[in-house]
């Protein structure tokens, strides 16, 4: 579904990305953990060109772009715009469009971006609040909506481009705790239907729970990779070890 091949992004004289090798299968859930400032958002990112490589290949799909540089020439951008289209992002905080209703914020996209109907981009936004458990706000403000109630709409929203892939920042780190387990929930749903999905996580009971793949990153390169067992059951690197010592 999607691969990053020696991706390298700098900025300034900071290396923050130093050569990222990482693909995602249809149906993979890979979890991305590390310390903070290792790189995960960046390589995040990087994926839809949010942030421009300066050296590497991002696969989506069928498109493929080997961006120098850190910039994309005009044909790129083309490129870069439908590979964006094929992905869902979810971000740590929310990102809801704050004077338009739930039902407005979720059929924005297929509406004005995909052109589709208005009664289908309708009728599937709320299939889609029904899979959250959202329907009856469909009417709301978001600054009306609980934190967790607010990440399930940006879920929603994301589901509503029909991604082939998904992509989450710390989908719960800036929740209440009695809220995280709602979006859990909702995540660990999509991962039983069979999504394709990449998850920047401290959560890490969870990762090792839904994740097909882990994988461990530190100052810019992937330290340490494999299924859920191998990287919090017996990791070979001693910094992983340390890491998760921290979070367990
Ligand atoms: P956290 O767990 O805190 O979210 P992270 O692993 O997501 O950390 P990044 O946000 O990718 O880390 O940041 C990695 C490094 O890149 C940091 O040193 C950060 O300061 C730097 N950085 C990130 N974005 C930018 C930017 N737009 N401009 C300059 N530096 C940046
Ligand atoms: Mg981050």
């Amino acid at each position: 579904a999607l691969s990053i091949a020696g991706l390298h992004k700098s900025f300034g004289s900071n290396q923050v990305l130093r050569g990222i090798d990482l693909s995602a299968s249809d149906g993979d859930i890979i979890s991305l953990i590390g310390a903070s400032g290792s790189g995960k958002s960046t390589l995040l990112r990087c994926i839809p060109l949010l942030e421009v490589p300066d050296a590497g290949t991002v696969t989506v799909s069928e498109d493929s772009l080997s961006p120098e540089g850190g910039r994309l020439t005009r044909g790129q951008e083309t490129v870069a715009r439908r590979m964006r289209g094929h992905l869902g992002f979810v971000f740590q905080n929310f990102n809801l469009w704050p004077h338009r209703t739930v039902l407005q914020n979720v059929i924005e996209a297929p509406l004005f971006v995909q052109k589709r109907p208005r009664a289908e981009a309708e009728d599937e936004a709320l299939a889609l609040l029904e899979k959250v458990g959202l329907a009856e706000k469909r009417n709301a403000w978001p600054a009306h909506l609980s934190g967790g109630q607010q990440q399930r709409v940006a879920i929603a929203r994301a589901l509503a481009q029909r991604p082939r892939a998904i992509l989450f920042d710390e989908p719960t780190s800036a929740l209440d705790p009695e809220l995280v387990g709602e979006v859990l929930k909702v995540i660990r749903a999509l991962a039983d239907e069979g999504r394709t999905m990449l998850i920047v996580t401290h959560e890490m009971g969870f990762a090792r729970e839904v994740s097909s793949r882990v994988v461990f990153l530190h100052q810019g390169v992937i330290e340490e990779a494999g299924t859920p067992e191998q990287v919090f059951g017996n990791p070979s690197s001693e910094r992983c070890r340390a890491f998760l010592s921290g979070h367990f």
